[in-house]
């Protein structure tokens, strides 16, 4: 087969082929643009290479050809006597790895050529500066020898002279170098350096198929999921020169500002130089902008071409150049990586400019990027001048600082008192609640991405890192040990909740903003999708950022995360410690005014978008006090002996709380709970439509089990409705659906859909009972689940197809056999993740429940997956 194609043959569709330098190289070429000529060994070549560790007869023939044709092309002769041939031998992968392979200029080049390049050019200066420059760089690619010891030799000229750049190199210095250079080939006795053009060239595609294989190649192949498989291209061709003088120069330009978007050429370039140096930092680069001064022609040229290139490839690009003698020459372009909101604003502008459509811009982004944009981060400058202390689960995005302390009581006392606060635990439970709020970032050193931790700090926006296994705290002591070092209470420390990275100290922030064109993009994403992107949330200030953000609706609200204030943990204390049902009165009445206030705000908010509120799902001891103090504490707060409390806490225990006595089989045994619950719904409902706003409730019921089971509870929901809307004699529409969140659940969920109106897949259950693993206790083994590829992901963070999805899909099933319009949610963590986003369109999910700041990340999945 083909193992070679001229510039002239390819094009932009032949990535696999051709890599993505060589297609985009042939296409250029056949544009039109000024492009040094040349040719593609293909990456089949390569993987021939990989099984046989040589160059094949055949290949070897081929090469031979097409160097003759470019000899051809362009009047110069491989080691020819009177035009030397110089040429490169570049790298390229269908998908680009930067830096991460090998690159080798001015081969062609030896003792002869150079004399001939410099008299030819009448610049003997440039002929040995190109001639030191492939020294090193055959040395270092070829043979493994280290880039510093040629850099060495480099700084200690300029230093014996006093230069202080490399420009200041004489002739007689750079003769002197290669000298040095050569001597470093011998000391190293790796091998000499081959004066035959030929060897070169061969020796340096040998060396690019193999650096295919280097050691950075495969990190860099394994962390970004790139196949082995791929390959590398070589491209082979004509060298122009940068360094031919300050005619010349080589820069590096986007087509558009890859950190704002901002349309208009944006780069550097250095006079005088070649290939690496600008990235390289040896001399600083001047703003592309100064070329229009400087070379006014070959700028209009410039801006033309990348002009050109934006419009043919659609896309904001970033392109390569080089200026030889004042003649502009094209290297290479790509698609140029930028920030996201960058991002965002160019698909917004190419929409714009009629460049392309609403959908190819929507591909355009990384969903996960998006809520980068929707949190403040840190500074990069300030960060380098704070010590990373360690790292844990990215729970909960976001950058904050502030002084730490590890009970939330300490935290409400110093927040109460101006502080800005860390909670730092080794993990937190529902009564730390007050603590987390009043926290900018909560930080535990247990637990996974769904405990208890990281489900809150998301659901109120707070920055989160949890699991940070090297953090270790001492309650007794109040400090916190990090292999060695002593964190206490009080210290300033920054939490990264996008990267799970703790710092030392308070680290500046940038604020973040919903620009015009964010929401542009998230306009379009809403009218192209099909799914629905509601929020989970229990508070109006949640609720109003997920609106904020265009939610739907909201898909969940955990009703046990409003029992959390002080004054109504009391009054649910009094409830399940009260003696007997009159006992239970007081306190029920006293919860039944503050919830229907709670429901009322919701509904307030909502306006016509649909509320789901989910009835008390956690076991009931959460809600007692856990130590002794905490006894002391509440006995003197209701009046109930400490030994009495003691009791009734130890009655309640259970050994595994998760799999007991809670959700719906609370309503089992005290169904006065949900029937307040219930009530409160229906007197906010009640009063909104006493100020002319009709709200139809949408009641959930967590954790059922059968249809027995379900049929129960919606009675018990059902009759409490009837009896409000009777009392007030107002006819209000509801429904009643259910969580799907257990197994057995799901496999009768045919029987269960007919006491149901929807269903809701609570993913954190149902991975829980699936895997059989406890969603709190995952952080001590998930972490080397993953590392040693046991399993794909956090189940927790993106779905298991092949287990718990199996099981959602036989639920769709039996779900929509009984009705078939059923509308079926997620409202688990993953119900923001835009992997298993894509997976639940495709079994036909109806909406999913996010927290706030999830929803627009969300929102441009659920596009995406339809698209
Ligand atoms: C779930 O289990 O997925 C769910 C949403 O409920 P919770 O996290 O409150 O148990
Ligand atoms: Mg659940």
């Amino acid at each position: 087969t083909k193992q070679i194609y001229d510039f002239s043959e390819g094009n932009m569709k032949m990535r696999d082929l051709l890599g993505g330098k060589g297609a985009n190289l042939s296409e250029m070429t056949n544009m039109g643009l000024p492009v040094p000529h040349g040719f593609t060994v293909t990456t089949e070549a390569c993987h021939e290479y990989q099984q046989t560790h040589q160059l094949s007869k055949h290949l070897l023939n081929d090469i031979d050809q097409a160097i003759q044709t470019l000899s051809r092309q362009t009047n110069k002769e491989f080691n020819g006597t009177s035009h030397p041939l110089l040429i490169s031998v570049r790298s390229g992968a269908a998908i680009s790895m930067p830096g991460m392979m090998d690159t080798i200029l001015n081969i062609g080049l030896n003792d002869q050529t150079v004399v001939t390049i410099a008299e030819l050019t009448h610049n003997e200066r440039f002929a040995y500066d190109s001639y030191r420059r492939l020294l090193a760089m055959f040395g270092n690619v070829v043979y493994g020898i280290s880039e510093a010891s040629f850099d060495q030799v480099l700084t200690d000229t300029k230093n014996a002279h006093h230069y202080e750049s490399d420009l200041d190199l004489t002739v007689a210095d750079l003769k002197q170098i290669v000298s040095h250079f050569k001597n470093i080939y011998e000391i190293s006795d790796k091998g000499v350096f081959p004066q035959d053009p030929k060897e070169q060239l061969l020796a340096a595609i040998n060396a690019v198929f193999d650096s295919w294989n280097n050691h950075r190649a495969q990190i860099y192949r394994r962390e970004n999921h790139i196949s082995e498989e791929l390959g590398t291209a070589v491209n082979i061709q004509e060298m122009v020169f940068g360094n031919y003088g300050e005619n010349s120069g080589t820069g590096v330009a986007f087509t558009r500002n890859p950190s704002t978007g901002e349309a208009g050429l944006f780069g550097e370039y250095l006079l005088n130089a070649q290939g690496e140096d600008v990235v390289a930092g040896i001399r600083t680069p001047q703003p592309v902008a100064t070329l229009k001064a400087s070379m006014p022609d070959t700028y209009e040229q410039l801006l033309d071409i990348a002009n050109k290139l934006e419009t043919h490839y659609r896309e904001m690009q970033d392109l390569e150049f080089t200026i030889e003698d004042g003649r502009l020459y094209l290297l290479q372009t790509r698609s140029g990586k930028r920030t996201p909101s960058a991002a965002v604003k160019i698909a917004v502008d190419l929409v714009g400019e009629g460049l392309i459509d609403q959908k190819t811009a929507l591909l355009r982004l990384e969903p996960e990027s998006i809520s980068k944009m929707l949190h403040p981060e840190f500074d990069l400058h300030d960060l380098k001048q704070h010590d990373l202390l360690t790292t844990g689960l990215p729970a909960s995005p976001g950058a904050a600082s502030g002084q730490v302390y590890f009970t939330a009581e300490d935290a409400k006392r110093a927040s109460d008192a101006g502080q800005k606060v860390v909670l730092m635990r080794s993990d937190t439970s529902p009564e730390d609640i007050e603590g987390m709020i009043v926290s900018q970032a909560i930080v535990t050193s247990r637990g996974g991405m769904t405990s208890h931790a990281a489900v809150v700090a998301r659901g109120m926006a707070a920055t989160g890192v949890v699991g940070a296994h090297e953090l270790e705290v001492d309650y007794e002591r109040k400090i916190a040990k990090i292999k060695g070092q002593i964190i206490h209470e009080g210290d300033w420390v920054s939490v990264d909740g996008t990267s799970g990275n703790l710092y030392s100290g308070m680290v500046k922030t940038r604020d973040a903003t919903i620009k015009g064109e964010l929401s542009a993009f998230l306009n379009w994403a809403k009218q192209n999708s099909k799914m629905g992107v509601y929020t989970n949330a229990d508070t109006p200030k949640d609720f109003q950022k997920a609106l904020d953000f265009d939610a739907d609706g909201i898909g969940l609200t955990r009703t046990e995360h409003m029992f959390f204030k002080p004054e109504r943990l009391l009054q649910m204390r009094r409830l399940i410690l009260a003696e007997d049902l009159q006992g239970r009165k007081d306190p029920l009445a006293k919860l039944l005014q503050m919830q229907q206030g709670d429901f009322y705000e919701l509904y307030k908010l909502a306006g016509d978008k649909e509320v789901t509120i989910r009835l008390l799902d956690p076991p009931l001891h959460e809600f007692l006090p856990h130590d002794e103090k905490e006894i002391q504490a509440v006995s003197k707060q209701t009046g109930i002996s400490p030994e009495h409390l003691r009791d009734r806490i130890n009655s309640l225990k259970e050994s595994n709380p998760m799999l007991g006595h809670r959700g719906d089989r609370l309503a089992v045994t005290f169904p006065d709970i949900y029937e307040m619950q219930v009530q409160a719904i229906m007197n906010a409902v009640i009063r909104l439509a006493g100020e002319g706003i009709t709200i139809q409730p949408h009641i959930m019921i967590p954790l059922t089990d059968s249809q027995a089971e379900m049929a129960w509870v919606r009675d018990l929901v059902t009759k409490q409705i009837k009896q409000s809307s009777n009392e007030k004699s107002i006819k209000v529409q509801y429904t009643v659906g259910t969580m799907m969140e257990m197994p057995r659940a799901c496999m009768t969920a045919d029987a269960i859909a007919e006491s149901s109106d929807f269903f809701s897949f609570g993913t954190n259950d149902l991975t829980q009972l699936t895997f059989g693993y406890s969603r709190d206790d995952v952080g001590s083994f998930m972490p080397k689940y993953i590392e040693y590829g046991i399993l794909p992901a956090d189940p927790f963070q993106t779905i298991d197809v092949e287990g718990v999805g199996e099981l959602m899909k036989i639920a769709i099933k039996k779900g929509r056999k009984t009705k078939n319009d059923l509308p079926i949610g997620v409202c688990g963590e993953v119900g923001g993740d835009p992997k298993s986003i894509e997976f639940f369109e495709e079994i036909g999910i109806t909406y999913v429940s996010c927290s706030p700041y999830r929803v627009p990340v969300a929102r441009l999945a659920a596009a995406q997956a339809h698209i």
